[in-house]
């Protein structure tokens, strides 16, 4: 089969031909239809070596987004039938450890406290067949097309995430900003439309076209990212900052910002990977405002998001590429020219 690998760091990956997996006891194959192309592959792509957290053996598949169809199933699983469209859970734990028994093999405590997940050292979507060694990584979509749905596993599962632990901050008259409207910010906004009915939410983006974007997903107010959208923010606010500050960039001038329109009390959400730090001291972020890293999503929570989908409250704007075309679109989504997210569709 054709997969998308990446074979040395710092070089464009390649389109490899490699043999089909074949299902061991206890694993599912799966049929790709549609692998996304996350932000997060570009970091990938870009680093000199391993990143951390990372398992470090080269060539691997890309692609840590995926949904599909049930190919075949190793011994003794059963519960699925063949054919059946389903997403695919990409943080792959010990299945053992206290955090992965509760769902949360995004924190695996065997593999360092962050699961490596699939498509980051382990063989990824971004090839005709995705082997998946767990039957419990794999939720049934029902009616949504797996093609459309794959971004639901990444994008939609870490805006969940980072939305769900700070909604406690998000009653009536409360503000969220989400800054950069790119595949996890579209995600997130929509996500924080449904959950929360009278918070007011603001993205914050460089780019006309994503501001734009945002407001048809349900941000009340959409502004360009710099020293505007702060002095707007804090007009918005009385001067107080938003109670939940999203920054789905994480360079240095987006971090500056969420600490100014943070308010005390509130949360500075990185979700992010763009290397910046943050400096902190007793006056920044503002007092009792905590900064969290999350990192992806429980399972429970893909659950969660996969109801919204279902129940049209959320949707991914999705560009399909063929397998040959994975090079060229990372390079769109590089150049800030994807409006939601690529989907690579190996059997379109
Ligand atoms: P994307 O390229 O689709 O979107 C990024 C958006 O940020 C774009 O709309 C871009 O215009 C905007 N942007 C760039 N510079 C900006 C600035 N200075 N101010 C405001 N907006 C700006 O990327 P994506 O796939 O949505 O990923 C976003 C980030 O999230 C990446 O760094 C990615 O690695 C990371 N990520 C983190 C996790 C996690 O678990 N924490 C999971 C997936 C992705
Ligand atoms: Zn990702």
């Amino acid at each position: 089969m054709r997969a998308f690998q990446l074979v040395e760091w710092k070089h464009p990956p390649e389109l490899r031909e490699v043999p089909v997996p074949e299902p061991a006891p206890g694993q599912i194959l799966v049929k790709v239809a549609g692998a996304g192309a996350c932000h997060s592959d570009l970091h990938i792509m870009e680093a000199p070596g391993p990143p951390p957290g990372l398992a470090t053996e080269l060539p691997f598949t890309l692609g840590h987004e995926n949904a599909g169809w049930v190919e075949s199933l190793g011994a003794g699983v059963t519960g699925f039938t063949l054919g059946e469209p389903v997403i695919v859970y990409g943080c792959w734990g010990c299945g053992i450890c206290a955090n992965c028994r509760q769902g949360r093999e995004n924190y695996c405590q065997n593999l360092g406290g962050q699961g490596p997940g699939l498509g980051g050292g382990h063989d990824g979507g971004m090839a005709e067949y995705l082997l998946v060694p767990a039957p419990r990584y794999l939720i049934p979509l029902g009616t949504l097309d797996p093609c459309q749905a794959a971004p639901l596993s990444d994008a939609g599962l870490t805006g969940y995430h980072a939305v769900k632990r700070s909604l406690h901050l998000l009653g009536p008259g409360a503000t969220a900003v989400v800054i950069g409207a790119g595949g996890l910010g579209q995600m997130t906004i929509q996500i924080l439309r449904a959950l929360t009915t009278a918070t007011t939410i603001v993205a914050v983006d460089t780019d006309t076209g994503k501001l734009n974007t945002a407001m048809h997903m349900g941000a009340d107010e959409a502004l360009p990212s710099g020293d505007e959208a702060i002095t707007r923010i804090k007009d918005l606010t009385g001067q107080q900052g938003a109670e939940l500050v999203l920054d789905m960039v994480g360079i240095e001038p987006t971090l500056r910002m969420a600490a100014q329109i943070a308010r005390t009390l509130g949360h500075l959400t990185i979700v992010g990977i763009g290397g910046g730090a943050l400096p902190v001291n007793f006056t920044s972020p503002p007092h009792e405002c905590s900064v969290a890293s999350p990192y992806w999503g429980t399972l429970p929570e893909l659950m969660e998001v996969i109801t919204l989908a279902q129940q049209k409250r959320i949707r991914m704007l999705v560009e399909h590429f063929p397998l040959e075309r994975a090079n060229e679109a990372y390079r769109l989504l590089h150049d800030g020219k994807i409006q939601g997210r690529a989907v690579i569709t190996p059997h379109a």
